[in-house]
């Protein structure tokens, strides 16, 4: 694979596209229009920035070059045109996914691979819209993608062992470690284990049967994880943690409750606004 390009320049694909050029590929980055590539030429300076400031290495002129090799198109068949593989990371709704599938499958050509970085879609959701079933499957990065080296890798049942074989690959050659999940599974590996946990965390706070700190200090003590439930609800942002929870069953739904009456309405959000179930200031 020499050609990459990445659908969607927002939070994930800006930096699924930059980590992909700071490691030598070359990149298209595809958005809708001139607004939305602007905008993703901000996030790329930005994520230049931060590699200099915490990648070790990247501030010798790699973060610049990384930069010189992304190619910014809002026209889809010249963005497609010469990819090996095509990232998508367009917003999380169906209908657009399938829509995005069936105009790329038009204009890619024949052998080029598409990957979906989908949080909880499954491929089978897509595949049929993307015009080769042995050529797609579902390649999934986590926030902050230079500190979280994830790349959780995914089939649909029509997958190609080889087209599998050579996404691990890829992922490798990025910096990632691939993470292969078997068998179609929503919420993949990580979030599998960590929302059940989270779900127990916020049922002992809404039964009384602990505070955060206390909750969170036998986590750490007990496990030597290096932080507790409630630590990880202030990184991942109260407010995803209410929308998650609003719709999910009784227990779920006082846990929402709670977060939006002790914390949300006090604009408590998390580390993002300096407080959330602990201050950051
Ligand atoms: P985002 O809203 O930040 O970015 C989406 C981008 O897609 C925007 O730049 C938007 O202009 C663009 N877009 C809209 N319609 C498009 C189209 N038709 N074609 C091409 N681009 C289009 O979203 P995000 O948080 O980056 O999420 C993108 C995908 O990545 C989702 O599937 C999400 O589940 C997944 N994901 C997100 C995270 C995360 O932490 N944010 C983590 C892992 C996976």
């Amino acid at each position: 694979m020499k050609h990459i390009t990445v659908l969607g320049t927002g939070v994930l694909g800006s930096q699924i596209a930059y980590q992909t050029a700071y490691r030598g590929f070359d990149v298209t980055a595809y958005d809708v229009n001139d607004d939305a590539l602007a905008a993703a030429k901000q996030r790329f300076e930005k994520l230049a920035a931060i590699y200099r400031d915490q990648v070790a290495g990247a501030a010798d002129g790699a973060a610049d070059a990384a930069l010189g090799r992304i190619r910014t198109s809002a026209d889809l068949a010249q963005a497609v045109a010469d990819a090996d593989l095509v990232i998508e990371a367009v917003p999380e709704q169906l209908e657009l996914k399938r829509k995005v599938y069936a105009a790329l499958g038009e204009v890619a050509p024949a052998r080029t691979i598409f990957a979906t970085n989908s949080s909880t879609l499954l491929p089978s959701d897509l595949v049929g819209f993307t015009g080769r079933p042995e050529q797609f499957l579902a390649l999934h990065f986590a926030n902050e993608i230079w500190v979280h080296n994830t790349a959780e890798i995914m089939d649909a049942p029509s997958t190609d062992p080889a087209v599998h074989a050579a996404v691990v690959e890829f992922a490798e050659q990025i910096g990632m470690v691939p993470i292969e999940v078997k068998k179609e599974k929503s919420g993949y590996l990580l979030n599998s284990l960590l929302v059940p946990f989270l779900d127990a965390a916020g049922d002992l706070l809404v039964d009384g049967i602990a505070e955060p700190a206390a909750i969170d200090a036998v986590w750490r003590i007990g496990t030597g994880a290096p932080a507790g439930p409630f630590q990880i609800f202030d990184v991942v942002g109260l407010t995803t943690a209410y929308n998650i929870s609003s719709v999910g069953g009784p227990k779920q739904q006082a846990f929402a409750k709670l977060l939006k009456e002790r914390y949300i309405d006090q604009g408590k959000l998390g580390v993002a606004t300096g407080e959330g179930f602990y201050s950051y200031r």
